[in-house]
């Protein structure tokens, strides 16, 4: 049997009971037959506690420190986690991201991979033994230095890795069950969804459900590796993220009816922010410069609408989302523009929430925005802002209408189930 390869987050090896069970599982797929590599995020908490350590000495750590710093946290639990299958009898070998052939370029903090070479892996596991990764962390190929792969990055270690040793699946772990139709906490008939193309799951991913680091199913869907998302604290059978033909071939195999899945799931954001620039003249380069400017703070923006300008006045407004953390700096570097762009004036609003309908299907069926909006009105949710790709419709709410919206979308495209399917076992996500 093939290569199989396992990544348990911080919530599943927590503590040392938590470890043991992981490490039972990892026994018990070696057992099966398979050659088993793991990867293994710090336990529990361990980041944000040594991220909080850093800041109490330092209010600007470092970067390389910071990075040296952060990656012991998945040095203990690849050590303890090696010790506890030891201890049940079966060889494991613990491996720093560096040792495992990690290489990344040399971006503290948010280090990307630029290659992979798992001799010592390989070697491990062709010996019979259960190898053990330290995830979220590399080596920079120029300058040598340790480097962690941005928070949540142990996803992206797995799949990497997974890749470069030709692996037949990659495992992720967590304290969920899979991906579900909507956040469970929000919407209790929640449904868990089988199988999950690679595209729809990077539109729930960056629309803000929180199932799987975003670079991880970017690499996924390159190398065509599939991931079977699962929660480590039951054995059941979790979600399967594939290529979009793999969705279909199944569904018409189980002959389920195609239309369900139109509408995959709804995803929401509450970690937005709201900018509007009131009172732009409507000529060539205004939105240019506004842009320039916010881009130039190196800030990510996400939606983006403007309206007709007014005949009389032919001034427009500009609103367009970011990043929370990042308002005040957006707004600091506007207010600079003032003058040179004249506009009128700046409102910022975070009490504002995103809510999205994600599935493949919707580009070959009419109405479904329609359906959506209908549904958003009959529950009194005002719409802020629209966008849309070829696959997912979202829109900006009020803070506290998110959960509103969220249900009443779920319930216009028939995603719940009869029974309750969604537990959350740990707590702290992963
Ligand atoms: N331990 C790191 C974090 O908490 C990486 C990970 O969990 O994937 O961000
Ligand atoms: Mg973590």
């Amino acid at each position: 049997m093939g290569i199989v390869v396992q990544k348990y987050g911080g919530s599943s090896v927590a503590d040392a009971a938590g470890v043991k069970r992981v490490a039972q599982r990892i026994v018990n797929t070696k057992k099966a037959g398979h050659q088993v590599v793991v990867v293994v995020s710090a336990m529990g908490d361990t980041t944000d506690e040594l991220i909080d350590l850093a800041n109490e000495v330092s209010p600007l750590p470092p970067a390389r420190e910071l990075d040296m710093l952060l990656t012991a946290g998945e040095r203990i639990s690849m050590a303890v986690l090696a010790m506890a299958i030891q201890n049940l009898g079966h060889e494991a070998r613990s491996f720093t991201g560096s040792q495992a052939g990690v290489i990344t370029d040399a971006a503290h903090g948010r280090a990307k991979i630029i290659d992979v070479t798992p001799g010592r892996i390989q070697a491990a596991i062709d010996e019979g033994a259960i190898a053990i990764v330290a995830g979220f962390q590399g080596v920079s190929q120029t300058t040598k230095d340790i480097t962690t792969l941005g928070r949540g990055g142990s996803d992206t270690t797995a799949v990497a890795l997974a890749v470069a040793l030709e692996a037949d699946v990659c495992e992720i772990y967590s304290d969920v069950d899979g991906i579900f139709t909507a956040d469970p906490r929000i919407e209790p008939t929640a449904r868990k969804v089988p199988r999950i193309s690679y595209e729809e799951t990077l539109e729930m991913a960056a629309q803000g459900a929180k199932i799987l680091h975003l670079r991880c199913v970017e690499y996924a869907r390159r190398y065509d590796m599939p991931i079977h998302v699962r929660s480590s604290f039951s054995e059941k059978e979790g979600t399967w993220v594939v290529r979009a033909a793999d969705v279909t071939v199944v569904a018409q195999e189980e002959s389920k009816p195609m239309e369900a899945a139109i509408i995959t799931g709804v995803a929401h954001d509450r970690s937005q922010a709201k900018i509007t620039v009131v009172g732009v003249p409507d000529k060539p380069g205004e939105a240019a410069a506004i842009f320039r400017a916010v881009a130039e703070a190196e800030i990510n923006i996400d939606m983006i609408v403007q309206n007709v300008s007014a005949a009389a006045t032919s001034l427009t407004d500009i609103s367009f989302t970011l990043p929370r953390g990042e308002g005040q700096t957006a707004m600091t570097a506007l207010s600079r523009l003032q003058e040179s762009v004249g506009f009128d004036s700046l409102q910022y609003d975070d009490s504002v929430g995103k809510v999205s309908i994600v599935g493949a299907g919707m580009s070959s069926s009419p109405g479904i925005s329609a359906r959506f909006f209908e549904a958003l009105s009959e529950a009194g949710v005002n719409i802020e802002m629209i966008s849309t790709s070829e696959i997912r419709v979202s829109v900006v709410v009020a803070e506290t209408q998110v959960e509103s919206a969220v249900n009443a979308a779920h319930a216009a495209f028939d995603l719940g189930s009869d029974e309750i399917e969604a537990v959350v076992y740990g707590g702290t996500g992963r």
